[in-house]
């Protein structure tokens, strides 16, 4: 930690802001690696609050999908029967390239749950998501919030890999998004954290729904708190976005009536 501040002094790309928060020792870790360094300069201005750019476009135009059929909602029912549904499931064309199906992870009764937007290879080849560079990062900022993995429960919007790195589509999350639906209402949480703009429009059915517009906003899902965040592979690309992330997830904490662990010399 003590390197950490130290580099992020000499740096005089850094924010006021982000020094006061240092300085009370707020759990900053997992903002380190490859974040807030003179390669990056692009910067919030002193003191903004204004939330990072977010693209507007995919990098990847998502490929055209056929019209999903509609998962038949079944009666609320435990994980493991909700997971070997989504392994049987062919209401999208992913089933079609999938070499295994990613429900999610963690814990049952979980207060917290993260979604994501959709598993990648490394996720695909674990059944489990957030498992590569991204899973790192997730893994550090649940840390930093003073909770584990095995604590919260992960799991994204659409729960088959889509092919050639391209990201999830509406239509694939529509399809999907029974499932997700049936693990809130198994899973019952305390919170929702939604990471990137799939998650939160699917969930929310609202496609005007944007990180720009909404976050650091307390949304509501059938009458959960449901706090926005960036996606871990946007932090990965704009470090600068991992400050106004940490006032997410300690929005989160929040929720939860906690704070985050205080960080002695740290
Ligand atoms: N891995 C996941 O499981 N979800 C994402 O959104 C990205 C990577
Ligand atoms: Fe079914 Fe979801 Fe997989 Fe599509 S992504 S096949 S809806 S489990």
């Amino acid at each position: 930690m003590n390197d950490f501040r130290s580099d992020l002094r000499s740096d005089l790309l850094i924010n006021l802001r982000q020094l006061l928060e240092l300085d009370r020792g707020l759990g900053l870790e997992w903002i380190g690696k490859g974040g807030l360094s003179t390669a990056s300069p692009q910067v919030e201005p002193l003191v903004s609050m204004a939330p990072a750019p977010v693209p507007t476009a995919p990098p990847h135009a998502p490929a055209p999908v056929e019209a999903p059929r509609a998962i038949e909602l079944l009666p609320d029912t435990d994980l493991t029967t909700i997971a070997s549904e989504i392994a049987r499931c062919t209401a999208c064309t992913l089933c079609a390239t999938r070499s295994a199906t990613v429900p999610g992870d963690g814990h049952a009764t979980a207060e917290v749950m993260f979604i994501g937007e959709a598993p990648g290879v490394e996720d695909e080849n674990h059944g489990q998501p957030f498992v590569g560079t991204d899973g790192d990062l997730l893994t550090r900022m649940i840390e930093a919030m003073g909770l584990s993995r095995s604590a919260v429960f992960i799991t994204n919007m659409v729960k088959c890999r889509p092919p050639g790195k391209r990201p999830a589509a509406t239509g694939e999350a529509l399809a999907c998004l029974g499932f997700l639906q049936r693990q809130i209402a198994a899973i019952k949480p305390k919170v929702i954290c939604t990471l990137g703009n799939l998650p939160l429009r699917t969930l929310l059915a609202d496609e005007s729904l944007g990180l720009t517009k909404v976050r650091g906003q307390r949304l509501d899902y059938r009458g959960i708190p449901l706090i926005p965040t960036f996606h871990p592979d946007y932090l990965l690309r704009n470090p600068t976005a991992k400050k106004p992330c940490w006032d997410d997830l300690k929005a989160v904490l929040a929720v939860l009536g906690r704070t985050p662990p205080h960080k002695s010399g740290g």
